[in-house]
């Protein structure tokens, strides 16, 4: 098809794309990557770990989405794979931390002993992580047990979504974007996850052994949830 001149210019073409692709993977990716290099074994070339929002995957996965999920303008389908029935609550935590990121949180959680950072998701607060953006953390892509809220049977690491806001709101309240990246987030959640807005929860509220996410208002949240997505707001 091609004159061999044409054809050595369009391999030299492609070449030159895929040097350029993966010099610029591994320039993002950095010390994670290097600190981990089995735990994206076997998922897609691409940014991963704390991937940003939003995300659309590119061939939605499962069942059509329904009108009502068509509406939302930003979805976290897990990569790879289905959503899990395993999901059966959201777990709101905060930081206790005036600055952080999932990648902080994550060399955090593997230097006491656990396998990747415990949470979900987390949304920062403008320190780390732009004020309101939410990191994907690599459980939920992998649809695995959350590491954020231990009690007896471990239920809700079990079967509990865990969302971690920077910040320490005992002293403290939500920025107003993390709390509007909260709300859309949750939304999604509880839509795909079929979770009523009663089971988003805190972890205090769950184990009463801890503070955490202090002042947090959960109650405004749930009757945000509760309510059509054109009528409701939560800031
Ligand atoms: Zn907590």
């Amino acid at each position: 098809m091609f004159p061999s001149a044409n054809r050595c210019g369009f391999i030299g073409l492609v070449l030159l794309a895929l040097i350029l692709a993966v010099g610029g993977c591994a320039g993002k990716r950095g010390a994670a990557a290097k600190s981990n290099p089995a735990q994206h074994a076997s998922e897609p070339a691409g940014p991963h770990s704390y991937r940003p929002t939003p995300y659309q995957p590119e061939q939605p996965r499962g069942a059509a989405p329904s009108r009502q999920m068509e509406s939302l303008s930003n979805t976290w389908f897990p990569r790879g794979r289905p959503i899990s029935p395993r999901w059966t609550y959201v777990v709101i935590h905060h930081s206790a931390t005036p600055s952080g990121s999932g990648r902080a949180f994550d060399a955090h959680h593997r230097a006491k002993g656990w396998d990747e950072l415990g949470y979900h998701f987390v949304i920062g607060n403008g320190t780390q992580t732009p004020d309101g953006h939410i990191e994907v953390g690599p459980r939920w892509d992998k649809q695995k047990h959350g590491a954020h809220c231990k009690t007896p049977d471990n239920y809700y690491n079990d079967h509990g979504i865990g969302i971690c806001l920077v910040g320490d709101f005992t002293s403290t309240r939500p920025t107003r974007r993390q709390l509007a990246s909260l709300y859309r987030l949750t939304r999604f959640l509880t839509q795909s996850c079929r979770i009523p807005p009663d089971r988003v929860t805190t972890h205090c509220g769950v184990t009463r052994k801890t503070q955490c996410p202090g002042n947090f208002p959960i109650q405004p949240l749930r009757k945000a949830l509760s309510a059509p997505a054109q009528a409701s707001s939560f800031q």
